[in-house]
């Protein structure tokens, strides 16, 4: 089970993206239908976080064009589902075409299949990296381009390394890139007992690399500690939880050492980026788990409120967040 956060950040590249008074924050709400059968929750929960964040709706709007696959086309579907959410009258929209497209596209790997229910993160994960391939059709890691909304907003560029304390050697960089950064609850939940002072980011730093003991490069005897280094500025950062039950007890206690803010200099052993280090993303949305069901939360930018989605269902929360939920969250850059 993966569950992931959204958070948003403030100051940094606020000029590129942003200009007051034109925003579209305007972000209508709608709910998305899920007929008997669909099993669309999965989908829907990820398609409303994606269209709450500013970023990812306005970035998406404004791209001239792409490498079309036409009735099978996520790029298109997931296009034409955000100007409905604009345009229809209606309070709750089909996802149906996005939901085909994804079937289609996925259909050897045998995911995201019709009236079957699937995993939201890994189906937001799936759907950023195919935009990914709908304006740069390569499978690449280093995606350099100025127009993928996936790696140039999305994107976490890291590298792995260990460094050992007592004899000084280390092993080479490994350079990877993720879209999710993938946290284990019940290790998230050992390190607030052990560190109780600690910020939220710093807490899901000591869990991403504390089981993961490896030899000293040099063999010196000593069992050293992973460091990952963020190398950019993501404005949006995606943590997913990943549950080792599906029914945990730890819920109650993940809930509530979430952070509504979350530093990168703190979730990363070291940032490189001038932005990044200065930087604090803010929640911003959620996509939640529970009794074989999956529904969204996403803070909307005009209102300042948070919404929850539930299929059909919108309402605006008035109250703290709390309850027996599982989460996935993504943290973004707030502008003010
Ligand atoms: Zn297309
Ligand atoms: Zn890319
Ligand atoms: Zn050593």
């Amino acid at each position: 089970m993966a569950w992931a956060k959204f958070f948003r950040k403030p100051g940094g590249n606020l000029g590129k993206s942003y200009q007051p008074g034109s925003m579209m924050s305007l972000a209508p709400t709608k709910g998305l239908l899920n007929e008997p059968g669909q099993n669309s929750c999965f989908l829907n929960s990820a398609v409303q976080v994606l269209w709450h964040l500013d970023i990812f709706r306005r970035s998406l709007r404004q791209l001239p064009g792409h490498f079309c696959l036409g009735d099978s086309c996520i790029f298109c579907a997931l296009k034409g589902l955000f100007s409905q959410f604009q345009q229809s009258r209606e309070r709750a929209l089909p996802s149906d075409n996005l939901r085909h497209a994804l079937a289609e596209t996925f259909k050897d790997e045998q995911r995201f299949q019709l009236g079957f229910m699937d995993d939201a993160a890994e189906c937001f994960e799936n759907i950023l990296e195919r935009i990914h391939l709908h304006i740069v059709p390569e499978e690449t890691d280093a995606c350099t381009s100025n127009s993928c909304i996936t790696h140039q907003k999305f994107a976490m560029s890291l590298y792995e390394q260990s460094v050992c304390r007592s004899c000084g050697a280390s092993s080479d960089p490994l350079p990877f890139t993720e879209l999710v950064h993938y946290i284990s609850t019940t290790a998230l939940c050992q390190q607030t007992h052990q560190r109780r002072d600690e910020s939220f980011g710093e807490l899901l730093q000591a869990a991403s690399t504390i089981g993961d003991l490896r030899n000293c490069p040099s063999n010196c005897g000593q069992k050293i500690r992973i460091r990952q280094v963020l190398m950019n500025c993501p404005e949006i950062v995606t943590i997913g939880f990943v549950w080792d039950s599906e029914q945990s007890d730890l819920t109650e206690e993940v809930i509530r050492s979430l952070g509504p803010h979350l530093s990168l200099s703190a979730l990363f052993y070291r940032v490189t980026d001038e932005h990044a280090k200065k930087g604090e993303l803010m929640l911003v949305g959620m996509i939640c788990y529970s009794s074989h069901h999956y529904c969204a939360f996403a803070f909307h930018t005009k209102s300042s409120k948070w919404v929850f989605f539930d299929d059909a269902t919108v309402k605006e929360v008035r109250r703290t967040l709390a309850g027996p939920l599982d989460t996935e969250v993504t943290y973004g850059r707030l502008y003010i």
